[in-house]
């Protein structure tokens, strides 16, 4: 093909083609989520369709790229965890980050009014980042941290919202109350005046939600049963070691487990479901 004369200006291009062997994190976080969510008329302190619209998105950009092995999200943030050694887009850092986060932006606002009632009064928007992690232990340390950050967020503003819609605090009072308090003081707290054993609180708020790719058996009964392969959310601890004894496919050569489905509860009913339906469609065309 002939080049015209301004062809050399693609020459400014820079490569930014990430390293081999490194996991690659993307993580995206919503932009002023605080007043989002209070246009929204989010409830306090957790919004729990509003977790589920995330989630819901963060289904999306894992059906669309195979090559993530995990995906974590809390609050307005989700992250994204490729297989080492993808060759996605080549690896090319802008195309990986701006696919990923246009694509949960765009899934956020699709799966809007299947999980909320009032609309979308104005459009979303997330940043996004790319974090390299060399080692398999910087990487769960990374997850840790993400898990560790909703504990101490969900527990201080568990009580901060008891305090301030049931005791009738000031958010300035509630705030001068939990100052310097430790986790057993607020988990006491919340035991004492509100009869609340923060233990038994939903696991989505207190865990967070980790995506896994998993052959879903909907009867436990049936050995031969191979399953469809989905997207599933789940809210287990991922700190301690159990959680990656159980789930040997994030780090070893990547194969999905499997995941039997005893009792389908409605979330996870509905989020799979919704999968199931776009994969017959898909099927269709
Ligand atoms: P920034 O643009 O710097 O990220 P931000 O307002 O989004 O600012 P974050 O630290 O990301 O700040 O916090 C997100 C905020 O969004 C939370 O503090 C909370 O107020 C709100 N939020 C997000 N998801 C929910 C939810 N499911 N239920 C209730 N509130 C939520
Ligand atoms: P990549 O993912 O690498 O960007 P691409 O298929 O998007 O691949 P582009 O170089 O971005 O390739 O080209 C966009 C293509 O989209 C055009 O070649 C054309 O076929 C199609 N296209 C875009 N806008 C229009 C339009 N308004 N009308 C018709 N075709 C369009
Ligand atoms: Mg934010
Ligand atoms: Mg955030």
């Amino acid at each position: 093909m002939a080049c015209s004369r301004y062809e050399y200006v693609k020459s400014y291009e820079q490569d930014d083609k990430i390293l081999p062997n490194v996991w690659i994190v993307i993580r995206i976080d919503g932009k002023k989520f605080h007043k989002f969510a209070n246009a929204h008329k989010f409830e306090k302190p957790n919004d729990e369709n509003a977790l589920n619209v995330m989630n819901a998105a963060g289904i999306a950009v894992m059906e669309e790229f195979r090559d993530i092995v995990l995906g974590y999200g809390q609050s307005d943030e989700y992250s994204f965890v490729f297989r080492k050694d993808t060759s996605a887009f080549k690896r090319r850092a802008a195309k990986l980050l701006s696919y990923v986060t246009s694509m949960f932006t765009s899934s956020y606002v699709l799966s809007w009014s299947q999980w909320m009632q009032r609309p979308l009064s104005y459009a979303p928007c997330f940043d996004g980042r790319i974090v390299l992690y060399p080692s398999d232990e910087n990487l769960r340390d990374y997850l840790s941290w993400r898990q560790a950050d909703v504990h101490v967020n969900n527990l201080y503003n568990t009580a901060f919202w008891k305090l301030v819609l049931e005791s009738g605090l000031t958010n300035q009072q509630a705030e001068e109350r939990l100052r310097g308090t430790f986790s057993s003081d607020k988990n006491e707290l919340l035991f004492q005046e509100f009869g609340i054993n923060y233990n038994t609180l939903p696991a989505m708020y207190r865990k967070g939600t980790i995506l896994l790719r998993k052959r879903v058996v909907l009867d436990s009964q049936d050995e031969q049963e191979k399953g469809r392969q989905a997207i599933v959310p789940i809210h287990e601890d991922l700190i301690g070691n159990e959680f990656w004894k159980q789930h040997t496919e994030i780090l070893g050569k990547y194969v999905p487990g499997k995941h039997v489905v005893n009792s389908l509860n409605k979330h996870l009913e509905r989020q799979l479901a919704k999968q199931l339906e776009k994969q017959a469609t898909i099927a269709e065309i």
